[in-house]
């Protein structure tokens, strides 16, 4: 069948099972795939003790170095080489957000041709705000799956494949190809940036329900932030466990 041009990553987080798990459960299918994927599992020692990472943030290390002593350092930068020329899909899932959504760096050929089949809430442009992450990298779609640990997490992120792999011809898959219209969001700045050293804050908004003018969206340490302009929130999992990292976004239009 030639060289795999197609890829799925998981657990670039070991804390952030659903994409292995469903990996696992599509293969015992046997599916039958007309072109060559690869499958892999981005950080095995990190999913195996069920931490996000051993030494540092994976997806905070591309493009990483071949030499480092630093492990996430060294795999991103394997998983970087793993990945030349394939279009790739990676699953990623959150502490606060049930609902799936598509992250990229810039909606271009490949997000444009995939996210509209797939089951999922918006699609969310990063123009290099989270970096350096994968999507920096190479052309890849980001899906956070649903909330860390849960079984429906699993059943997403398995659709997920499954739609990825029907949207670029490998599975011959009718039951999932569903085109839909899908909002593009483009992040603007972090939100509470300043306010990293608090030790109590919370968000009192919805991810992508607008926050107008005014409108009060989060408390830190007892005092209340009001917007100054519309924007609508995306609220991602923190690399620690108590915090939530935000950022305000625009809407800048759909696909499918
Ligand atoms: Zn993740």
């Amino acid at each position: 069948m030639g060289d795999p041009e197609l890829a799925v990553v998981a657990a670039i987080h070991g804390d952030e099972p659903c994409g292995a798990h469903a990996i696992e459960a599509l293969l015992e299918e046997e599916p039958n795939v007309k072109r060559p994927v690869k499958f892999i599992i981005a950080n095995e020692r990190a999913l195996e003790r069920g931490v996000r990472y051993t030494e540092t943030d994976m997806n905070r290390e591309f493009p990483g170095n071949r030499d480092a002593e630093v492990d996430e350092r060294r795999l991103a930068y394997e998983l970087l080489m793993e990945l030349a020329g394939c279009t790739t899909l990676s699953l990623h899932s959150m502490r606060s957000e049930e609902r799936p959504f598509a992250i990229v760096n810039t909606v271009g050929p490949i997000a444009t041709a995939i996210c509209p089949y797939l089951s999922v809430e918006a699609v969310v442009e990063t123009a290099g705000l989270l970096g350096p992450s994968l999507v920096d990298y190479t052309p890849v779609v980001e899906v956070e799956c649903g909330i860390q640990g849960t079984e429906q997490a699993t059943i997403n992120a398995k659709r997920i494949i499954r739609e990825f792999l029907a949207a670029t011809g490998v599975l011959l898959d009718n039951d999932v190809l569903d085109r839909c219209s899908v909002p593009v969001y483009r992040l603007r700045e972090q939100l509470l940036k300043r306010e990293s050293e608090s030790t109590s804050c919370a968000f009192h908004v919805e991810n992508f329900e607008p926050v107008l003018d005014g409108k009060p969206y989060a408390t830190i340490d007892g005092r209340v932030l009001t917007a100054d302009k519309l924007f609508y929130p995306v609220l991602m999992s923190g690399s620690e466990y108590t915090k939530q990292s935000g950022y305000a976004a625009e809407l800048t239009g759909s696909l499918g």
